[in-house]
């Protein structure tokens, strides 16, 4: 019999956060829908015995559910629904990273609209003058003289203030409803997010006069707006990216266009912020994980309405919709942070590419020292490959050089022509910067008896020295441990740090240089806030001084002043079991170098090591990044390793290390025989126990997938994912899968 309500669905699909990847039937509620059961549409619902929220993500007519089974949708909570391209690049995610699709949508959504808040914008009440009171002179308002100031600083404020502003400069309701009274103020209600009033120009201030190599970059940028075109803008630190970024920017505006720009992170680097909010005159928005959830939500709600011209943000703002977005920018493109760790482990820049594909818009890629990644796609002609070889102003390119400290004295980790180098550069009132990767006073403590060393109880690794409170802590699983008075082993008291962390090259350097300032910048000291920006300042006003830093000090940061620098270890990156090791401790270390020699001095940067006949090192110091990118590629490319091949990681993690790597034994015979079975061209490799066995008295252990094509990899990606979900050890463990993994730890 044909269903005379035809044109209703009789069966709504909800997606809802849940690991499980599937979605759930429901029966439509109360509520209709204006314009039909869209998919993007919020719902309240029932969920086992929970009140949840969910999203629509499709219709049908038939479940597999009996209907007497299925709960109606309790209310609908939107009339119109989230943006189609925003379900779209979410689909993609959760399909691409094996993800449940639930669980992408609500991670993609600021926290407000998980919980069910309505998605509109919310408003703000400012008081501003009349143009009756704008006439008014404080004068003409004889004894009453409050309102007489009150007057004189709203006209310092144009745009109006918000009623708190007003009363947290002293001054009294009585006193705003007096002058309102008098016809000389009114409230006026305005979007959270508003462009600027009065003003109709896009620039607040003009921009730099482009070099001839900026000029044909920008150039050639230009020619590509309005169409899919990925390019990679490779320039060297200093060489004007941001500039070049701004010059486009201001062209996608003139097009009545917005402009998403990922950075990877912003707490450290502020400054990027400030030099659009200083270019431009159009509401920009940051968003990061220093915002309250309202200005998240307002932030997401006015770049998708369109108000929000610019966004800014880290890894999680490429899911933020825009209602007419004209370019995407990746700046720092090599940046590990643009992959997410846990959970939904995707990775911004690849999400970047796909989601500018089907919006027919550029990405510019910009970076010192390309991925390998991208990078084969510009030498395969896959990406425009842009170059920036000349510092911008004046500043010269620092020199490297490598200084071999084996056999010599340390003390904090420098050796005597480190120390040496620094007293030059001090004595000619420069900045010097010393860099060292581990924080703490000492990566470990020893016994200098035994060789008994301070080791996590509950990881593989070694507990670090602190000395400011002076205990032993894990810096993988955060355990803290008092500071033995001897020896646990053989009760010797002679117990002595091994190695240096930043803490103790900060005491060598104040016993070495007593008169000069010492500045230390790592997790531990910034913890406080405005600390890092307090030290910044410091640095800024140029006196001479030594900043003792970790990577904190390599990103994004101008430090004109510093004439030299001096790497303490460059040894981790040369023989760690990583195969990108050694990729992404060169870009560190190019990175770090690129703080040196800014304004007119040229920079020098000294690499102390073990290894200073190490072939990658060499090459990296006498030709540069790019000489040792490319033969890193040849070497990945005959082993075998992304780029040129595509890796997938199952990871297991259980607190019973027998039978863990049994299970996943056994996972790995049925994920090879599946693949023989359907001629799938997929390498299984393992299981093997993770680099650091045991975290968190737990352990690791992984599988890695790996194959020459992407399609073979995600089918069998599919197929173990099906098959871990209905395993019933498999309940009994975490375990994720990591497609296209940064790091295999
Ligand atoms: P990058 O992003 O490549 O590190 P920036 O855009 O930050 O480089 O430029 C480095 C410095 O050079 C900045 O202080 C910037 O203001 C300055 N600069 C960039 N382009 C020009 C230019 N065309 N003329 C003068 N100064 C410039
Ligand atoms: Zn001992
Ligand atoms: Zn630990």
């Amino acid at each position: 019999m044909p269903d005379p309500f035809s044109a209703a669905p009789r069966i709504i699909e909800v997606a809802i956060p849940t690991p499980l990847r599937r979605c759930f039937d429901y029966l439509p509620g109360p509520d209709t829908p204006v314009q039909g059961w869209q998919p993007g549409l919020r719902v309240k619902l029932s969920f086992g015995h929970r009140d949840m929220v969910g999203i629509v993500v499709g219709t049908k007519q038939d479940s597999d559910v009996p209907t007497s089974r299925l709960k109606p949708i309790k209310a609908l909570i939107d009339q119109t629904p989230l943006p189609a391209d925003w379900l779209a690049l979410c689909r993609f995610t959760a399909r691409y990273y094996q993800h449940s699709l639930g669980d992408t949508l609500f991670q993609a959504l600021p926290v407000l609209l998980r919980q069910g808040r309505p998605l509109e914008a919310r408003t703000l009440d400012r008081w501003r003058l009349t143009s009756r009171g704008q006439k008014t002179s404080a004068e003409q308002l004889g004894r009453a003289h409050k309102q007489a100031e009150l007057l004189d600083m709203l006209r310092q404020h144009r745009r109006g203030m918000p009623h708190t502003a007003i009363t947290a400069q002293g001054f009294t309701r009585q006193q705003l409803e007096a002058l309102a009274g008098k016809g000389l103020v009114e409230v006026h209600t305005e979007q959270a997010i508003a462009p600027p009033r009065d003003n109709h120009e896009t620039l607040a201030e003009p921009s730099l006069t482009l070099s001839r190599e900026q000029s044909e970059v920008l150039a050639a940028l230009h020619a590509q707006l309005g169409r899919f075109s990925p390019s990679l803008l490779h320039g060297v630190t200093g060489s004007g990216k941001t500039e070049v970024y701004l010059q486009l920017i201001e062209a996608v505006l003139h097009r009545r266009q917005q402009a998403l720009v990922l950075i990877p992170e912003i707490g450290l680097t502020p400054q990027t912020l400030d030099r659009f909010r200083r270019r431009f005159n159009v509401p920009i928005v940051a968003l990061h994980s220093g915002m309250s959830d309202n200005e998240r939500l307002d932030a997401w709600e006015a770049a998708g309405a369109g108000r929000a011209r610019i966004i800014i943000g880290t890894r999680s703002a490429v899911f933020t919709p825009m209602a007419a977005l004209g370019i995407i920018i990746i700046d720092e493109e090599h940046d590990d942070s643009f992959k997410q760790q846990d959970g939904l482990r995707y990775h911004a820049r690849d999400l970047a590419l796909v989601r500018a594909q089907s919006e027919h818009i550029p990405v510019v890629l910009g970076t010192a020292t390309p991925s390998l990644v991208t990078l084969r796609h510009a030498r395969d002609g896959r990406y425009h490959h842009l170059h920036l070889t000349r510092r911008a102003g004046h500043s010269r390119k620092a020199h490297i050089e490598l200084l071999d400290i084996r056999g010599r004295p340390q003390d904090g980790g420098l050796t005597p022509p480190a120390l040496e180098a620094i007293r030059e550069q001090l004595a000619l009132k420069r900045q010097v910067l010393i860099f060292i990767n581990r924080r703490g006073y000492a990566p470990t403590l020893a016994c200098h008896q035994c060789g008994w060393l301070a080791e996590c109880p509950r990881c593989d690794a070694r507990l670090t020295l602190h000395r400011h409170p002076p205990e032993l802590i894990c810096h993988h699983c955060d355990h803290h441990v008092a500071l033995p008075d001897a020896c646990p082993s053989c009760h010797s008291g002679d117990l002595r740090p091994q190695g240096s962390g930043t803490e103790r090259t900060e005491d060598a350097l104040a016993t070495a240089f007593p008169d000069t300032q010492v500045l230390r910048v790592d997790r531990d000291s910034t913890r406080r806030k405005d600390a890092l920006q307090h030290t910044l300042d410091i640095i800024h006003r140029g006196d001479p001084c030594l900043l003792v830093g970790t990577q904190m000090l390599a990103k994004g940061h101008h430090f004109p002043h510093i004439t030299l620098v001096v790497v303490v270890n460059a040894d981790g990156g040369l023989y760690s079991a990583d195969y990108r090791a050694l990729e992404t401790s060169a870009q560190l270390l190019i990175q770090v170098a690129g703080r040196a020699g800014r304004a007119e001095h040229p920079g020098r940067v000294l690499i102390q090591t073990h290894h200073p006949d190490d072939p990658g090192l060499l090459l990296l110091a006498e030709q540069g990044y790019d000489a040792l990118a490319e033969r890193l590629l040849v070497e990945r490319r005959q082993a075998g390793l992304p780029p040129y091949r595509h890796l997938m990681l199952l990871r297991g993690e259980s607190p019973h290390q027998q039978n863990l790597l049994e299970l996943f034994g056994r996972i790995g015979e049925a994920l090879r025989g599946h693949v023989a079975a359907h001629d799938i061209r997929v390498d299984c490799l393992g299981p093997v126990p993770a680099p650091m066995e045991r975290r968190q008295g737990r352990y690791h252990v992984q599988l890695m997938l790996a194959a020459d094509g992407r399609a073979p990899l995600h089918d069998a990606g599919a197929w173990l994912v099906h098959y871990m979900e209905q395993l019933p050890e498999a309940r009994r463990l975490r375990w994720s899968l990591d497609v296209d993994p940064v790091a295999l730890d």
